[in-house]
């Protein structure tokens, strides 16, 4: 009765788990809240206004299918200011969401039975979507004692003449590492004359803790020809609900993607973008967020730091702590349902993310809440 592709693709566990914790604190259920993938603070009033406006203006109606030339101006402005990347508005796609713009960029590229390589742990959305688009997940595991990094051996072992795309992701979900310019460029330089595209996911560039500083892959000499950049306003401007992110990339790739938008959404929400064009003149929230984020990062990383059986690796970037609970003897699943049940702390098994032993915790909520769930999950690992 269903497209039998389907049977191969699971739900999605972050979005699942998400609301499931929202459900509970509907109901009134005191649950604190490591579980969600979005900040905590609401769509500043700037965003609110423009697109207020915009409703008042009757600007109502369909966009162009890749979205407003003023939000491509000012993307292509934003990419060239902060990002090194020199491109035109015929180089972006605006999307439903980030989202989609992975889902159109993998579709894009993928002949049947291409392979796509995605280093784990990863966000749960990229095996699903290179399996919708009848692609082969070739799963490149990553170290601990590597921060969760590409081995270039390990790389080079993935490969095969198969391989069309390379999934990058970083500041990582969910591991909260990031690559350095010298990182990046080893698998720059690595991969440049291998006829291989990258898929390079930076929706949390902005939230970059401490010394760490954001690359973006495409700014390497003639990346732009085999690279597509994701990026959005989901993260940066609390957005999540707005839907709205962008794909860039080489035109030959954008013409074909956009056929996608054409015959799927027609175009991302008319009011979103408008809202987005407001929020790119707006660093001064991202500077405040980004510091708040980072003091939450501070307190549950050194609130963690001295528990047994529980070992948290220290986020370079965006607002997930991810911690190694294999001591505890206990699957993730099984920590995650009896954190829930029994001290309503809501965290995210590894196992969706192709890391068995571990959790994520998303500190993505008040200093207050990180102190109390900090509080629960020391009670819980003293009881097992
Ligand atoms: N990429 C990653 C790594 C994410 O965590 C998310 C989270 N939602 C997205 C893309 C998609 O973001 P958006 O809400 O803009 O679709
Ligand atoms: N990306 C966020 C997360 O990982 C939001 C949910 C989703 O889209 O997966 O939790």
């Amino acid at each position: 009765m269903f497209n039998p592709r389907l049977k191969e693709i699971k739900k999605s566990a972050t979005l699942k788990i998400t609301s499931l914790t929202k459900k509970l604190i509907r109901e009134k259920k005191d649950v604190v809240n490591f579980a969600a993938g979005e900040p905590d603070f609401d769509t500043p009033s700037f965003v609110k206004e423009e697109a207020i406006e915009a409703i008042k203006e009757g600007f109502t109606k369909y966009t162009p299918s890749t979205g407003i030339l003023e939000l491509k101006e000012k993307i292509a402005e934003k990419l060239k200011k902060e990002n090194k990347l020199e491109v035109k508005p015929e180089n972006i796609i605006v999307t439903t969401g980030a989202k989609f713009a992975v889902f159109i960029g993998i579709f894009s590229l993928l002949e049947q039975e291409q392979e796509v390589v995605i280093p784990s742990p990863y966000w749960v959305s990229y095996p699903e979507m290179v399996k919708i688009a009848q692609g082969k997940v070739k799963f490149l595991p990553t170290r601990k004692e590597n921060n969760f990094k590409i081995d270039l051996d390990d790389l080079e072992k993935a490969i095969t003449s198969k391989t069309k795309l390379l999934i990058l992701n970083y500041p990582n979900n969910p591991t909260g590492q990031t690559y350095s310019y010298e990182e990046l460029r080893s698998i720059y330089e690595f991969l440049k004359d291998k006829n291989i595209f990258v898929l390079s996911d930076e929706i949390y560039e902005k939230l970059t803790y401490d010394q760490n500083s954001h690359t973006s892959f495409s700014s390497f000499p003639d990346a732009l020809e085999f690279t597509l950049t994701v990026n959005g306003f989901s993260k940066a401007f609390s957005m999540t609900g707005w839907r709205i992110g962008y794909l860039v990339a080489k035109e030959r790739i954008i013409e074909e993607a956009s056929k996608i938008v054409d015959h799927t959404t027609s175009c991302a929400v008319s009011i979103s973008q408008k809202g987005a064009l407001a929020s790119l003149d707006n660093q001064d929230w991202v500077e405040k967020i980004r510091g708040e984020f980072q003091e939450r990062r501070d307190l549950i990383f050194e609130g963690l730091s001295h528990c047994e059986k529980i070992k948290s690796l220290k986020p370079q970037g965006t607002f997930y702590l991810f911690c190694e609970i294999s001591e505890t003897g206990l699957s993730s699943f099984d920590f995650c349902s009896q954190l829930l049940e029994k001290y309503l702390v809501s965290c995210i098994p590894g196992s969706p993310f192709g890391a068995e032993g571990f959790i994520r915790i998303s500190f993505a909520t008040s200093k207050d809440q990180i102190e109390k769930g900090i509080e629960r999950i020391k009670e819980f690992l003293k009881e097992i």
